[in-house]
């Protein structure tokens, strides 16, 4: 399938060519038909699959027809970068249409944002809270809305977001078209779709299997040693960029200043940042001035860097989704990447969590002198021999070479032996 199959108006055609899309991916040929068609969509994708222009490209196209300067589409999302990430999505398939978009979103200034919405816009990409402030403020008109998105919907519910949206909702025009994402459903999500969507196209592309391009492999230590053997890692293996999840800001914050103190070219990007310094922490790992960025789960949700060589969980995640999130920012594009976790003892019901979504065992290796104190000898001393018959999740192509970009694999050592179970589905848009 191709995108001229769309017919998208010839300005909104445009964007698509110099986006340098080629192939719609399996959730924009899903979605592109019926969002055209007026209808209602339940979408359960997650980012990295072309969701965002799934919903961006037939918007464009609804808003060619029909008086500009109206905030005829809003698009809601949990995180400020995920806003900022859309409305540069919209501005640049957009590019030849004239239409405008911006975003309103708290930690920074609402006067620019007011003077903004005073000169008429066309398209509206706002966090919940800063939305409702403009709405009880009377500085955004919502009367000629015809189309709501709310994106990573179980993200706004993850962070409390849900009475907000349900808030909003009120302040909507009922005539409406209203697209739901989500990359998981919980019941939560399930209910408030039944209360937003009429009549609605379920999408879905596969929920939550995690990228073949990415090797996987747990690192089992003892808590206090994960520092050390983060640096280890950095120096034995041959990174790119890489980006680090630690469970709680603070360690953010700690795990970030420690690198930058041995040298690396390290940021971290965690909600108690000024917006300011959390678009810098993005932009510079985007752009490469930062090799290493250190993050929480809320602070990268969503975000869309496409160079990330290596991620790196320095705490295991809370769940599985989570897990697949994360390692969702590496491997992008058919691009191959690594994923490494750091596993204690008490992550064991979480790794097992995890495997069972992966659908089979993820390899273990030992950095020499970190072993944990729980496991001392599971295996020989063999250095770098792995010690499972089977393929693991961890070894493209079958081989059992640790990692294509393990600098030096003698360091590395493999001992889980349990068998490994069939591979599952491939992601989309990868
Ligand atoms: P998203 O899931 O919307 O965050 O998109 C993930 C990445 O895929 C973004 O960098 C998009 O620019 C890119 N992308 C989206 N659709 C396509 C497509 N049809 N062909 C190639 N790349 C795409």
């Amino acid at each position: 399938m191709k995108f001229t199959e769309f017919n998208f108006n010839p300005k909104v055609a445009a964007g698509v060519v110099a986006a340098g899309y080629d192939t719609p991916t399996p959730i924009q040929a899903k979605a592109i038909p019926t969002v055209l068609d007026g209808r209602d969509v339940m979408g359960l994708a997650q980012t990295g699959t072309g969701k965002t222009a799934a919903f961006a490209l037939p918007i464009l196209h609804r808003l060619m027809k029909g008086r500009r300067g109206h905030t005829r589409a809003l698009i809601v999302a949990p995180t400020r970068e995920l806003a900022e990430q859309i409305h540069t999505a919209i501005s640049s398939l957009g590019q030849e249409t004239g239409l405008r978009s911006i975003t309103v979103y708290g930690g920074v200034s609402i006067r620019p944002q007011i003077a903004r919405l005073k000169q008429g816009v066309d398209i509206v990409v706002a966090c919940p809270g800063r939305l409702l402030d403009h709405i009880k403020q009377k500085t955004i008109d919502l009367s000629h809305l015809e189309v709501l998105v709310l994106d990573e919907a179980d993200q706004m519910f993850d962070m409390g977001f849900l009475p907000d949206i349900r808030r909003l909702l009120t302040h909507l025009p009922s005539q409406r078209q209203t697209l739901l994402f989500s990359a998981t459903m919980p019941k939560e999500i399930r209910s408030l779709a039944k209360e937003v969507l009429r009549d609605p196209e379920t999408v879905q592309v596969d929920l939550v299997a995690p990228a073949v391009t990415v090797s996987h492999a747990l690192y089992p230590v003892d808590e206090a040693r994960k520092t050390d053997l983060l640096f280890a890692l950095l120096k034995h293996t041959d990174t790119g960029s890489v980006l680090v999840f630690t469970r709680t800001k603070h360690r953010a914050k700690r795990l970030g200043e420690k690198l930058v103190k041995v040298g690396y070219k390290a940021a971290s990007l965690q909600g108690n940042l000024s917006q300011n310094r959390r678009q810098a922490a993005l932009d510079g790992f985007r752009d490469g001035s930062f090799q290493i960025l250190v993050a929480t789960d809320i602070a990268a949700r969503g975000i869309d860097v496409s160079q990330v060589s290596h991620v790196v969980n320095f705490d295991i995640p809370n769940t599985p989704e989570a897990y697949i999130h994360r390692i969702g920012r590496t491997g992008r594009a058919a691009r191959s990447g690594d994923a490494f976790t750091m596993v204690t003892p008490a992550d064991r019901s979480m790794e097992r969590a995890i495997e069972k979504v992966l659908g089979r065992s993820i390899e273990r290796r030992v950095l020499d002198g970190f072993a944990p104190s729980a496991v001392s000898s599971p295996v020989s001393e063999q250095t770098h021999r792995n010690s499972r018959g089977g393929q693991s999740v961890g070894n493209r192509g079958g081989g059992n070479t640790p990692s294509r970009r393990s600098k030096n694999s003698s360091n590395h050592r493999n001992y889980s032996a349990r068998p490994a179970k069939p591979a599952v589905a491939s992601s989309v848009g990868q």
